[in-house]
């Protein structure tokens, strides 16, 4: 355990305020919900601007992650704000407790803390795995299932979304109802307790609210964005990356934060079945892949009673998709997870892919940008365009290489 290490303790439950970085705005926004239900004072940075990453590079080497930086930039930037007595306050980052370098983030967060003079500050690895042990901090099965809960709505909300956002006739509409249906189930996350009818009801809810934005048709260019998963979700990450293709005319594609926990969940498996392990975690981890994939199963039936938008792909294709081309192995980072998410979006005829990176991230540019030959070779109109994101990347530079790919794009269309 790292020499930084503070527990955060019962008493701190009741004093503390733990704040949060966010990766995924809708989503995160209902999980904050979950923590509150629990007797949890929690808290989601919603800070952006350049003065994030200063911060980060102050306290953290710049060949650092990219994500790790700006992270830990968010989370000191907080503390400095003047918002939180820094003395009340706790921090808490999710882990999947991979091989990759965001297992260390944690010990690169509490080392920042102590160089910017707030080693008190306790953090919280949260992890499904129990990587940490903090007394204060412990969800009950209910609350996991709650956040499961809350991935799925989160992840079709924002698939509905990125479906209507380029077409509606009201500039807004989309972002406003996203807005209004995370209230809305947020509450119901409190009130409804964990019943599969419910989540039936609620999902057919959020798909049939979408359903009535009024829309016009347009010849957008269908774009999917695959990648390092901070990267490829977080605004602040990707500078605004989704937003600023729609606002190019494009329609934008990505797989749910769902897919990611299915990757690890799946990566388990296969480490278990190969090297073997511990009784218990064998069934537990197969039971959980099984259930899972369920669950995305039944989200996909449900988009596609009505036929209005066009459903995910059951997690099972993915894993096919990457059979193709790469080891199921390779499980570095996202891994294999990139090469099949392009194939995926391929598929689907989303053949204008955007596979963002943090510069310098060994396994995404092996998985990701390594890959790119080799499907290229196979589907020749794959138009896949890698964006390397570091302290130094200017927007200018990133808006150049979008539309150029855009520009490709429409000039094979008209070809
Ligand atoms: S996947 Fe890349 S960005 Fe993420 S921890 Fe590994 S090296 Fe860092």
């Amino acid at each position: 355990m790292s020499d930084y290490y503070i527990p955060f303790t019962k008493e701190m439950k009741k004093t503390h305020t733990i704040l949060t970085p966010n990766m995924l705005p809708i989503h995160f926004r209902l999980l904050m919900k979950v923590l509150q239900e629990y007797g949890y004072h929690a808290d989601l940075l919603e800070t952006s601007g350049p003065h994030i990453r200063e911060t980060g590079l102050k306290y953290v080497h710049n060949d650092a992650c990219y994500p790790a930086i700006l992270v830990i930039g968010q989370f000191i930037d907080a503390i400095e704000s003047g918002k939180y007595d820094p003395h009340k306050v706790a921090l808490i980052y999710f882990q999947t407790g991979g091989g990759c370098r965001a297992s260390n983030y944690i010990s690169l967060l509490r080392k920042a803390l102590e160089r910017a003079g707030y080693g008190y500050v306790p953090v919280i690895s949260f992890s499904l795995l129990g990587l940490e042990k903090h007394p204060g901090f412990k969800l009950p099965l209910r609350a996991m299932q709650k956040i499961v809960y809350a991935i799925l709505y989160g992840d079709l909300i924002l698939h509905l979304k990125n479906q209507v956002d380029p077409y509606e006739i009201e500039k807004g509409s989309a972002a406003r109802l996203a807005d209004e249906l995370s209230d809305i189930l947020i509450r119901r996350l409190d009130e409804d307790g964990v019943s599969i009818r419910k989540l039936k009801d609620n999902m057919r809810y959020i798909r049939d609210a979408f359903a009535k934005i009024e829309v016009q048709p347009r010849d957008c260019i269908q774009v999917g964005i695959v990648g390092e998963i901070y990267v490829k979700f977080s605004p602040l990450g990707n500078n605004r990356l989704a937003e600023f293709l729609v606002n190019e005319g494009a329609e934008v594609t990505l797989a749910g934060l769902l897919d990611f926990f299915l990757y690890c969940t799946l990566n388990n498996v296969i480490e278990i079945n190969r090297y073997g392990s511990g009784r218990v975690k064998r069934p537990v981890m197969n039971l959980l892949y099984k259930i899972l994939c369920r669950v995305k199963r039944l989200m996909i039936s449900i988009i596609e009673e009505t036929g209005r938008f066009r459903p995910f792909a059951p997690f099972e294709n993915t894993v096919a998709n990457a059979q193709e081309i790469i080891d199921l192995h390779c499980k570095m980072g996202e891994g294999w997870l990139l090469p099949a998410e392009m194939l995926e979006l391929y598929h689907l005829g989303v053949k204008n892919i955007v596979c963002t990176q943090p510069f310098g991230c060994l396994p995404n540019h092996i998985c990701g940008k390594g890959m790119m030959k080799p499907l290229k070779d196979r589907y020749p109109d794959m138009n896949i365009v890698a964006i390397d994101y570091d302290p130094g990347v200017t927007q200018v530079n990133l808006e150049n290489r979008l539309k150029l790919m855009l520009a490709n794009s429409a000039a094979g269309r008209s070809a």
